[in-house]
């Protein structure tokens, strides 16, 4: 759109010069000239504009302040309208910055109503579906939580809002490490861990609450024993690259009861199992 613009406002200016003979070529050339003049004063206008907006604590309050809006609004219109009610759930969503979570490139799409890439093939979940887990974790202030599939660690800043003590387990080391130094530069004390989370994380359980947040096709029975008595886990089993469904299953002594929440899409988990 810019460049036909320019160039006819170029050529425009060149045919008012009123050249005689060889006009042709002239006003080509001029025309061409003024093109060059225009692209390079917009260069400098583009670094001249670059640098001025280089954060300073007011343009940073402000661009957190605009976050801040679109992060309550998202809690209003996809989370509390469909249906979640937890008081420290709504507050946690409202609270953790999830701009601060995913990629550079989709920061425009931070909180939108869907999943974002983050890179090695994996993704940081809706913020509905997040929530929802959370809230069937049924999580109690001092209570231990184990993660499995740290991914961008957003979902591990809201468990951390929810208690003081949580694990969580990334495969890919490169995301675990990323996730360990986000949640650590915001202030969360999450422990995180590297290492396949199929087989949970021995010397920290039993835990009060398990959320899965990769998929595998069967349920690890090394998560169900490192569950308490009267705790709970949240977990996606399916067929890998298709729906799957979620589960919450409750332990009750020896014995667990599953109820069935519903169809979701997750990653599958990754590791031979
Ligand atoms: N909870 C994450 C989203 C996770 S996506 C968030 O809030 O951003 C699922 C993650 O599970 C991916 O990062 C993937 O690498 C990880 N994963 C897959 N298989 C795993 C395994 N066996 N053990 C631990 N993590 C695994």
């Amino acid at each position: 759109m810019l460049f036909p613009a320019i160039w006819a406002e170029a050529a425009n200016v060149a045919r008012r010069l009123e050249y005689k003979g060889g006009e042709f070529i002239m006003r080509h050339l001029i025309a061409v000239g003024l093109l060059l003049l225009l692209a390079l004063s917009a260069c400098v206008q583009h670094s001249v504009t670059t640098i001025t907006s280089t954060p300073d604590r007011s343009s940073e309050n402000e661009a957190e302040a605009v976050y801040t809006e679109v992060r309550n609004k998202m809690v209003e219109e996809q989370i509390r309208s469909r249906g979640i009610t937890d008081t420290g759930v709504l507050l946690a969503m409202a609270k953790v910055p999830r701009h601060r979570f995913v990629p550079a490139e989709y920061l425009s799409e931070a909180y939108g109503d869907y999943p974002l890439p983050i890179g090695y093939g994996q993704t940081i979940s809706q913020p509905y579906i997040v929530a929802l887990m959370t809230q069937y974790l049924e999580i109690r202030p001092g209570e231990k939580v184990l993660e499995i599939g740290t991914g961008s660690g957003y979902q591990a800043a809201i468990l951390a809002e929810l208690t003081d003590r949580v694990y969580t387990i990334e495969i890919v080391e490169p995301l675990g490490q990323q996730a360990a130094a986000t949640l650590k530069g915001l202030g969360y004390n999450v422990n995180c861990k590297i290492g396949d989370g199929y087989y949970g994380w021995e010397g920290k359980a039993p835990f009060d609450a398990i959320i899965v947040t990769c998929a595998p096709d069967h349920v690890p029975q090394p998560l169900l024993k490192q569950l308490k008595d009267g705790g709970r886990l949240v977990i996606p089993v399916g067929v890998p690259g298709y729906y799957q469904t979620l589960w919450l299953i409750e332990r009750k002594g020896e014995q667990s009861r599953s109820t069935n929440l519903g169809g979701v899409a997750f990653v599958p988990m990754l590791g031979e199992h």
